[in-house]
């Protein structure tokens, strides 16, 4: 599909570094979102830490009657965003339960029950929407009370993100549309079936931080969604498309900024210090309805994908449901199946448990087969320095590494430890199968308990 020419469109981009593995979008990028449908008795687990700031503290009890989209769990705390039940139901307990995170976090466990409110609308978004009607104020209240967190991964609030701070005033608000991790494919397909919500987000998030600019920017590998996007933006004012260069990781938020606006991030900084909210299509589309409907979040696009799984797809899911059952509503895991990843394989951590909630930063399920992991031992550092040249961010992962591996802390810290990404660009290239990205997730959860 060739793109359609465009005033729009700003011109070709790309970041320094990085890395181009196989796309592997074909097993879901062609299957339209399906809505998937809890079953009554079924189980819903809807945990309180599902975003980065305080954890919520559960608002209900056990045997209270819930219904859908209210609100379960909430925090006083400023970062922070409550959790609201999915479907309507009764509350079984609240208690500890598996977390993604890979420890036990306390949730709200709700029995589905009979009756559940109709499907709603999620594509096309009223046709007089004025954004202009919306004050910063009334924005970012609803995008608070809704819950909207970033679904890009990271879940951080998003009414904090788009709070006007008068020492670091707001230019451009970005937004990623390059979903560049390997088999995922659910930004793609809300960027085709549903690109109303996301442009009237986007309006909306420009209202709340004082932004004068958006810029959408989508890979060059998705034509079909850069068209749907361009004839959604043609009749806004400061609206304009962004093609980047098919190269991971593309949608980090620093390289991002980087390619498109030729803006640099300081080590440590955030996009505020460089005048710009980075915002995921997901996220721009959930505070759509929570701004013109108050629908808080409670469901979720995500991609069950892989050979692994045996009818891959992108799904419409509630927020709080178990792995193993939207498993099964891809098919079930094939015979070969061998391990579940969290996300998609550059990013994305194995689950040993098929027994944890989908969150609302779930954007992908990857199921991989026996074939498709190679059983290398690593070996020793050959000292090559391919980790180093292909780190976007210009770290030493080799370094990092052995500094972590002897436990010196001080030292992992010193070559800036926190500043990694964990993108995995080192272990891809790494030709001695040194798991990198395991040890610096392992020196960065040391560091924080030793700050705790
Ligand atoms: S050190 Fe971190 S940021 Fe650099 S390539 Fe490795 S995982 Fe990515
Ligand atoms: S890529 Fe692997 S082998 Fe090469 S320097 Fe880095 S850690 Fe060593």
């Amino acid at each position: 599909m060739a793109v359609t020419k465009s005033a729009k469109i700003i011109g070709k981009f790309t970041f320094k570094r990085g890395v181009h593995p196989p796309h592997r979008k074909k097993f879901s990028e062609d299957a339209g979102i399906r809505a998937v449908t809890l079953l009554a008795g079924s189980t819903v687990v809807v945990p309180m830490v599902q975003h980065i700031g305080a954890p919520n503290k559960p608002t209900v009890e056990k045997k209270q009657e819930v219904t859908a989209g209210q609100e379960i769990g909430s925090s006083e705390a400023f970062v922070s965003a409550p959790v609201h039940s999915p479907v309507n139901g009764v509350v079984q307990n609240v208690t500890a339960m598996n977390h993604p995170l890979g420890r036990k976090v306390l949730s709200v466990v709700i029995s589905v029950g009979e009756q559940q409110p109709d499907q709603q609308q999620w594509k096309q978004f009223p046709a007089d929407f004025d954004a202009q009607k919306y004050d910063s104020e009334t924005i970012i209240n609803a995008t608070r009370q809704a819950g909207v967190v970033g679904q890009g991964g990271a879940a951080f609030p998003t009414a904090v993100k788009l709070k006007p701070n008068p020492e670091k005033p707001v230019d451009t608000i970005l937004v990623n549309g390059c979903e560049c991790e390997p088999y995922l494919t659910s930004d793609h397909r809300l960027m085709i079936e549903a690109p109303g919500p996301i442009v009237a987000g986007l309006q909306l998030a420009m209202r709340a931080a004082g932004a004068t600019k958006g810029i959408i920017a989508i890979e060059d590998n998705k034509p079909d969604a850069i068209n749907s996007i361009l004839s959604c933006i043609k009749d806004t004012n400061q609206i304009q498309l962004a093609i980047c260069k098919t190269k991971y990781p593309q949608g980090g938020e620093k390289q991002l900024i980087n390619a498109v606006l030729k803006r640099v991030v300081p080590t440590g900084g955030l996009p505020l210090d460089v005048q710009v909210v980075v915002s995921n299509v997901g996220t721009l589309s959930s505070l759509a309805w929570a701004v013109v409907e108050n629908r808080p979040v409670t469901q979720r696009i995500v991609t069950v994908t892989g050979a692994g799984v045996k009818s891959p797809g992108n799904f419409r899911v509630p927020v709080g449901m178990m792995l193993s059952d939207l498993l099964e509503q891809a098919g079930g895991l094939t015979d070969d199946a061998e391990k579940v990843l969290l996300g998609g394989p550059m990013m994305g951590p194995s689950t040993p448990t098929l027994d944890v909630p989908i969150l609302k930063g779930t954007s992908g399920i990857t199921v991989l087969t026996s074939g498709d992991i190679k059983r290398q031992q690593a070996t020793a550092c050959v000292r090559c320095g391919r980790c180093v040249d292909y780190c976007p961010l210009k770290l030493v992962p080799t370094r990092i590494a052995h500094a972590v591996k002897a436990r010196d802390i001080e030292m992992a810290l010193d070559y800036d430890l926190l500043a990694c990404m964990e993108c995995g660009c080192c272990s891809y290239v790494c030709p001695a199968q040194i798991p990198l990205l395991q040890y610096l997730r392992a020196g960065k959860q040391f560091a924080r308990d030793i700050k705790k």
